[in-house]
C-alpha cells in the first residue's frame, strides 16, 4: 500500500439538528480508498448512505472528525473552496442524469470544462474524447430528449470524467434505468476502474454492488462490513457476465 489514498474519512461524524431533536446520521466513520479502487456503498434506507456520499462529494461537512482528498484537508473548507475542490477533484453521476435538456451531449460534456475556463477549442476536444471512452461520439449533437436512458446516463458519465476527477461518485446510478440497461452501465463502470479510474458507487442493490471490486455496508451511521466483492473483477477478467444476471 504505498500509494496515497485517494479518500481517508477518519472518525466522520454528522449530526442534524432539527430543533430540540438531534440526529447521528453518521456515528464515527473512518475508511480509506486507494486509487483505482472501486468500491459500492450499500445499507438500507436512512442508515447514512446519502449524508456520506455527500461529506465525500463535498456537498456537505462533517460535523467532527478529519476528510483528506488526495491528502489535502477539506473539512474544514469554506463554500468556494469546497466548490472548486468538486469541479477539479470530483466527478459527479446522478440517478436522474442532471443533464440540461436544451444542451447537446457535447455541450453538457463540455460544462465542467466551463466552470474550469478551459479554452473552447480544448473543450471541445476532451469533450469528444470523454464521449467517445462511453461509446457516444456519434451522439454528441443529440439533445437528451433524443437519447435513451441509457445513453443519457453515458453522456453524464462522459461529464464525470472530463475533468480528470480523483474519483467517480454515483449515486443509484441505475436507479432510472431497467436492469439490463443498468448492467451496461455497471459494465462501462468495469471498463473505466479496469482503465484506472477510482469509482464509489451507492446503491441498494446487490445485483449492481456486485460490479465494484470492494463493498463497504453502512448501518445506523457506521461502517458495519467491508470486504471484497465476489462480482466485477473475476468476471471482467474471465469474459462475458453468467446468464441470467440482472435479468427480469
Ligand atoms: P440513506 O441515504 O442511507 O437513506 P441518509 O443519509 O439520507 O440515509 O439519512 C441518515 C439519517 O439522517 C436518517 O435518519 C435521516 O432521516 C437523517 N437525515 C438525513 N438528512 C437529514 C437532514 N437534512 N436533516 C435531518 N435529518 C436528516
Amino acid at each position: 500500500m504505498g500509494a496515497e489514498p485517494i479518500i481517508r474519512l477518519v472518525d466522520v461524524r454528522k449530526t442534524y439538528r432539527m430543533g430540540a431533536v438531534k440526529v447521528e446520521a453518521l456515528r464515527g466513520v473512518t475508511l480509506t480508498v486507494g486509487p483505482g479502487e472501486f468500491t459500492a456503498i450499500m445499507g438500507p434506507s436512512g442508515s447514512g448512505k446519502s449524508t456520506l456520499l455527500n461529506i465525500l462529494g463535498c456537498l456537505d461537512r462533517p460535523t467532527a472528525g478529519e476528510y483528506y482528498l488526495r491528502g489535502r484537508a477539506v473539512a474544514g473548507l469554506n463554500d468556494d473552496a469546497l466548490a472548486a475542490v468538486r469541479n477539479r477533484e470530483l466527478g459527479f453521476v446522478f440517478q436522474t442524469f442532471n443533464l440540461l435538456p436544451r444542451m447537446t451531449a457535447l455541450r453538457n460534456v463540455e460544462q465542467p470544462m466551463l466552470y474550469a475556463g478551459v479554452p473552447a477549442a480544448e473543450r471541445r476536444r476532451r469533450a469528444l474524447e470523454a464521449l467517445e471512452r462511453v461509446g457516444l461520439a456519434d451522439r454528441a449533437r443529440h439533445r437528451p430528449s433524443e437519447l435513451s436512458g441509457g445513453q443519457r446516463q453515458r453522456v453524464a458519465i462522459a461529464r464525470a470524467l472530463v475533468n480528470g476527477p480523483a474519483v467517480i461518485l454515483a449515486d443509484e446510478p441505475t436507479g432510472n434505468l431497467d436492469s439490463r440497461t443498468g448492467e451496461e452501465i455497471m459494465a462501462l463502470f468495469e471498463r473505466l476502474n479496469a482503465g484506472g479510474a477510482t469509482i464509489i458507487v451507492v446503491t441498494h442493490e446487490p445485483d449492481i454492488a456486485a460490479h465494484a471490486r470492494r463493498v463497504i455496508v453502512v448501518r445506523d451511521g457506521r461502517v458495519v462490513e467491508d470486504r471484497p466483492s465476489t462480482g466485477g473483477a473475476a468476471r471482467l477478467a474471465g469474459g462475458p457476465p453468467p446468464a441470467g444476471v440482472g435479468g427480469p
